[in-house]
């Protein structure tokens, strides 16, 4: 693995060749860096490769990092959000919250930000493979969720996102990736604002963006590999 700034030119690169393979333009998918773990300085080298878009999981260290970091960062909460750790994700200002996963945290999040004046942009994470370690909502519950955060008036929901099942088996990922796009379009159909199809990591964003995601969360191809505990 190289420096950070040849990792995120490679990176780059292959999510180009990914989308000619897509049959898309260049440029159509978003780069999120997963920075969880990593330290203000390597992020800095991210940022400095031209990367814009950075993905956390723990709150207390996106409210550090962001204190440290240009303004002009995007921020992403990509991990399960406990509803005592809204009020510092709604007043740092987010960019983007992907892991909108159950009824608790939608009215927390609109609560606080009415109390705030503020509005929080979301995505609704599905849960597609079924395996009990992952977070989100089954695609059956899908609709009662959307219609659920269509009351709340400060939840602008920006689109999906979805992690791929935990396997090599190349078939099984694709088809769970397809079956996100299919609920993604069929959404974007009904309800005005849906932006992101949020699929793909490090070990199966071709395949992602081969299904139709316009955003790939992306950790250790970025800065390499790391122990993230418990994420
Ligand atoms: C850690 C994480 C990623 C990045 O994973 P890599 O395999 O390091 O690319 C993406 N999405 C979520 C939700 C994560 O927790």
């Amino acid at each position: 693995m190289g420096s950070i700034a040849e990792n995120v030119q490679r990176v780059l690169e292959d999510i180009d060749k990914s989308c000619s393979k897509a049959g898309i333009p260049a440029g159509s998918v978003e780069l999120v860096a997963v920075s969880k773990t990593v330290d203000a300085a390597m992020v800095r080298e991210a940022y400095d490769a031209g990367l814009r878009m950075f993905g956390e999981n723990k709150v207390q260290e996106f409210v550090h990092k962001s204190d440290e970091l240009p303004a002009d960062i995007k921020w992403n909460i990509i991990g399960q959000l406990q509803t005592n750790k809204v009020k510092y994700i709604i007043d740092t200002k987010i960019y983007l919250l992907h892991s909108l996963d159950r009824e608790s945290l939608a009215e927390k999040l609109q609560s606080h930000c009415e109390s705030r004046g503020a509005f929080v942009d979301v995505l609704v994470q599905l849960n597609l493979s079924k395996e009990d370690t992952k977070a989100g909502v089954y695609a059956d519950d899908v609709d009662a969720f959307i219609d659920m955060l269509q009351k709340k008036d400060r939840l602008r929901i920006k689109g999906i996102m979805t992690i791929g099942p935990n396997t090599d088996d190349e078939s099984r990922v694709r088809s769970v990736f397809a079956q996100a796009k299919a609920i993604y379009d069929r959404l974007a159909g009904q309800i005005g604002g849906m932006k992101y199809l949020s699929m793909g990591m490090s070990q199966d964003y071709e395949a992602a963006i081969l299904e139709g995601s316009n955003m790939v969360r992306i950790g250790t191809a970025v800065f390499g590999r790391r122990d993230y505990g418990k994420a």
